[in-house]
C-alpha cells in the first residue's frame, strides 16, 4: 500500500496491517517519508485512534527501527516511565536510587513534549552532559555505573526520536496508541524485566480524566504483555505540579535534594512507591514496605547521591559547573485565603512560550527558565505573599497578571490533594477494568 493509502485509512479508522505499519515506519526512519505525511498520518490516529492489534504492531515496528541493548549477567534490568506532567522529576531520582539496590536502570526517555517537561531536557541543563550514546558506549556506563538515562538515537528506537519531536509540534501528543507506541518502543530496546508506569492524571497531564488515564494504563500493559514485558502502573494526581520546582534547571536541583534526604515530601513518596513496585517485581524486597525502606536507606546514606554524581560523571557532565538559578522573580497573591488551585497546563505553557519548552521541531531551550512554587493546594496564603518565584526571565518579559491567575484561592480551607489515585499491577487487573 503506498503511503497516501496508509494515511487515509488511517483516516477513515480502516484496518492496518503489520507490514503498514513497518513500512511507514521505516520508510519514515529512512528519509522516505517525509514530515508532512507522517505529520498527518499521526493527526489520523490522534483524531481516529488505532486498533489493540495495531497499537501492538506500531510498537514492534518502532522497536524494530533500532538495536537492542544487550543484558549483563542476571542482573535484573528494570525502568520506570511517566506519561508525562509538570514538576516530574522522579526518574532523575529513581535510576541512581534504584541502580543501589543491585539492579540495572537503563532509562531510554523523553524531551520535553506539549506543555510537559522532558528528563533529558532536564538532565542537559547539566554542562557537558551527554544523552546521545551509542549502543556499546551506553552498555559500558550500565555495565560501570548500574544506571544511565539517555535518548532514543540512531541505534536506539530511532523511529521515537523522530516521531517524538514531530509530535510535540503538531499537535499530536495526547494519542493513547502514540504513546503506547512510543513508549515501549523504547522499553523493549532497553531490554528490561520490569516496567512500572507512572500514568498522570489531571490538568497538567495529556489524561485529563481518570477515565483516560485508565485507557492508557490498560493499553499500556496490555501492549507490553502482547511483547513480553510486564509492565505494572499507577495513576497518580497531576492537577498541580511534583513538588516545588518546574524548570528544566530548577528541577535538576530539586532531584539532587530529594537525592540528599531534603526534597519535598510528595517527590520522596511518589519515587518510593514507584521503585518499591520494581524491586518487589524482580524479587528484591518481598512487599512494597521491605521495598521502600530499603530505598530510603540509600537515601539517607548518601549512596543514592553518589550514584547520581556516577551518572552523571559517566555522560559527561560536569555538576560543580551547574549554574544557579538566576532573577527570582515574585508573583504574589492579591488576596488573603487557601489555594485551591494552580494550573498546571497553563504554567507549562508559559514555560514553553518563554523558552523553557520548544514551539519549533529542533528549537533550543533555555535551561534556566523556571517557575518555583511557594505555595500548592491546601496551603494558606496572605495577600501579598508569594505564590511562586520566577527564575531564568528579565523582569519585563514575565507577566505576573497572568501567572496569578493560574493560582486559585478561596477563602475557606482546602483539603490538600491526593498524591495516588489507583495501582494496577497485572493484565488480569487490567483487562477488569475495560
Ligand atoms: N513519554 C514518552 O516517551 N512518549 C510519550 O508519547 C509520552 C510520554
Amino acid at each position: 500500500m503506498s503511503i497516501a493509502e496508509i494515511i487515509a485509512k488511517t483516516r477513515d479508522a480502516g484496518p492496518l496491517s503489520a507490514d503498514d505499519l513497518a513500512g511507514l515506519i521505516d520508510g519514515y526512519v529512512r528519509g522516505e517519508v517525509p514530515d508532512y505525511q507522517m505529520a498527518a498520518w499521526a493527526m489520523a490516529v490522534r483524531l481516529r485512534g488505532l486498533s489493540a492489534q495495531a497499537i501492538s504492531d506500531l510498537t514492534t515496528a518502532m522497536f524494530a527501527s533500532g538495536d537492542r541493548l544487550r543484558r549483563h549477567g542476571d542482573v535484573p534490568r528494570v525502568d520506570k516511565h511517566s506519561t508525562g506532567g509538570l514538576g516530574d522529576k522522579v526518574s532523575l531520582i529513581l535510576a541512581p536510587l534504584l541502580a543501589c539496590c543491585d539492579v540495572h536502570v537503563p532509562m531510554i526517555s523523553g524531551r520535553g513534549l506539549g506543555f510537559s517537561g522532558g528528563t533529558l531536557d532536564k538532565l542537559e541543563s547539566i554542562p557537558g552532559l551527554q544523552v546521545d550514546m551509542s549502543t556499546e558506549r551506553a552498555d559500558d556506563v550500565l555495565r560501570q555505573v548500574g544506571c544511565f538515562i539517555i535518548s532514543a538515537g540512531p541505534d536506539i528506537a530511532p523511529a521515537d526520536r523522530k516521531l517524538y519531536a514531530l509530535r510535540d509540534v503538531i499537535g499530536c501528543v495526547d494519542s493513547i496508541p502514540l504513546i503506547t507506541a512510543s513508549i515501549l518502543s523504547k522499553k523493549l530496546a532497553a531490554t528490561l524485566d520490569a516496567l512500572v508506569m507512572d500514568v498522570k492524571v489531571g490538568a497538567g497531564a495529556f489524561m485529563k480524566t481518570q477515565d483516560q488515564a485508565l485507557e492508557l494504563a490498560r493499553t499500556l500493559i496490555q501492549t507490553g504483555s502482547r511483547s513480553g514485558l510486564p509492565v505494572q502502573a499507577m495513576l497518580t494526581q497531576m492537577e498541580q505540579p511534583l513538588g516545588y520546582a518546574v524548570g528544566n534547571l530548577n528541577e535538576v536541583i530539586e532531584a539532587a535534594q530529594v537525592l540528599r534526604g531534603e526534597g519535598p515530601s510528595d517527590v520522596l513518596e511518589l519515587s518510593l512507591s514507584l521503585g518499591a513496585k520494581l524491586l518487589c517485581a524482580v524479587s528484591r524486597a518481598s512487599n512494597p514496605e521491605a521495598a521502600a525502606a530499603l530505598l530510603d536507606d540509600q537515601l539517607r546514606s548518601g549512596a543514592a547521591y553518589e550514584r547520581f554524581q556516577q551518572m552523571i560523571h559517566a555522560q559527561g557532565g560536569r555538576w560543580s559547573q551547574l549554574p544557579t538559578p538566576s532573577a527570582k522573580i515574585a508573583v504574589t497573591a492579591s488576596e488573603s485565603g487557601y489555594v485551591c488551585g494552580v494550573d498546571s497546563q497553563q504554567l507549562g505553557l508559559w514555560l514553553v512560550r518563554n523558552g523553557g519548552g520548544r514551539e519549533r521541531l529542533g528549537a533550543a531551550i533555555n535551561h534556566a527558565v523556571g517557575i518555583h512554587l511557594v505555595r500548592k493546594v491546601g496551603q494558606p496564603v496572605r495577600r501579598g505573599e508569594p505564590l511562586a518565584f520566577v527564575l531564568g526571565c528579565k523582569p519585563q518579559h514575565v507577566d505576573r497578571e497572568y501567572l496569578k491567575q493560574q493560582f486559585t484561592i478561596q477563602s475557606q480551607p482546602v483539603p490538600c490533594l491526593p498524591l495516588i489515585y489507583d495501582h494496577l499491577n497485572t493484565v488480569d487487573e487490567a483487562s477488569r477494568l475495560a
